[in-house]
């Protein structure tokens, strides 16, 4: 099968700090792949350099068939990938409504609003609160707002940076499973950044582990769930 997001060899610095250090990655059409990895490992390093912020000093990435290693980052969003950021950065002065019109980069009223009323079939919270600020959302209902403006403006390719930080478990459930239906329904494409490794693995259809900018380990997730090495480093207690 033909990727849709590749990456070969990659590199990323922040000034002397190596971040990623010659990273291989894939993911298929209609996959929901996880990345996991401790604090500072990159992960959120690995998520912006896809979108050419840092820029991959050395390596390739690849989306659709095409270089996208030094496109420009609104050039890639429009060729169909959307994140969802780590701390979500929603607009909080703005109604949900108008989070959600910001996601959408002027396509046209009609497309945007059959994307929006899909938008709160999946997540049907947002729905009773178009009128409220995005601020005054709790945790899962900001997060909730994040990924649904990522998805209006349809994406092939959703990267979604830690979902579940700082949500209680059974608001991550909720995000789990709204991404699951998502992935089934539509074969929506994602790339999902976690430091909760077993809801992820257990989301997901492959994953990789990444540790101080590196992959490690990668294989699908009913398989990395199993190995003891990854019980013991991510998943005690979790
Ligand atoms: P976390 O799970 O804590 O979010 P992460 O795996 O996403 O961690 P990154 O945020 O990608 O990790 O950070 C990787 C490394 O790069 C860390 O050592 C971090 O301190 C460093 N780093 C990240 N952003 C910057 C920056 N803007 N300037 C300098 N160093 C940075």
């Amino acid at each position: 099968m033909t990727a849709l997001l590749s990456l070969s060899g990659v590199t990323a610095f922040y000034g002397a700090i190596q971040a990623l250090k010659g990273v291989e990655l894939n993911v298929n059409p209609g996959e929901i792949v996880t990345l996991i990895g401790a604090n500072g490992a990159g992960k959120s390093t690995l998520m912006m350099t896809i979108c050419g912020n840092p820029r991959a000093r050395d390596g390739r990435i690849v989306y659709d068939g095409a270089d996208i290693t030094r496109v420009p980052t609104h050039e890639i969003m429009r060729q169909g990938i959307a994140q969802s950021p780590e701390g979500r950065r929603i607009f909080p002065r703005m109604s949900v409504y108008e989070n959600l019109l910001m996601g959408a980069h002027g396509r046209d009223g009609g497309e945007a609003a059959e994307t929006m009323e899909q938008v709160f079939a999946l997540f049907p919270r947002l729905k009773e609160r178009t009128a409220q600020r995005g601020g005054t959302l709790s945790g899962g209902e900001q997060q909730m707002l994040a990924i649904g403006r990522a998805l209006m403006s349809r994406p092939r390719l959703l990267l979604l940076d830690e979902p579940s930080l700082g949500l209680a478990p059974l608001v991550v459930r909720q995000i789990f499973g709204a991404i699951r239906d998502l992935n089934r329904s539509t074969g929506l494409t994602v790339l999902l950044v976690e430091q909760n490794a077993f809801q992820a693995l257990r989301l997901a259809h492959r994953g990789y582990v990444l540790v101080n900018g590196a992959i490690t380990m990668a294989g699908a997730a009913a398989d990395l769930l199993a190995r003891p090495e990854i019980r013991a480093a991510y998943l005690e207690g979790g």
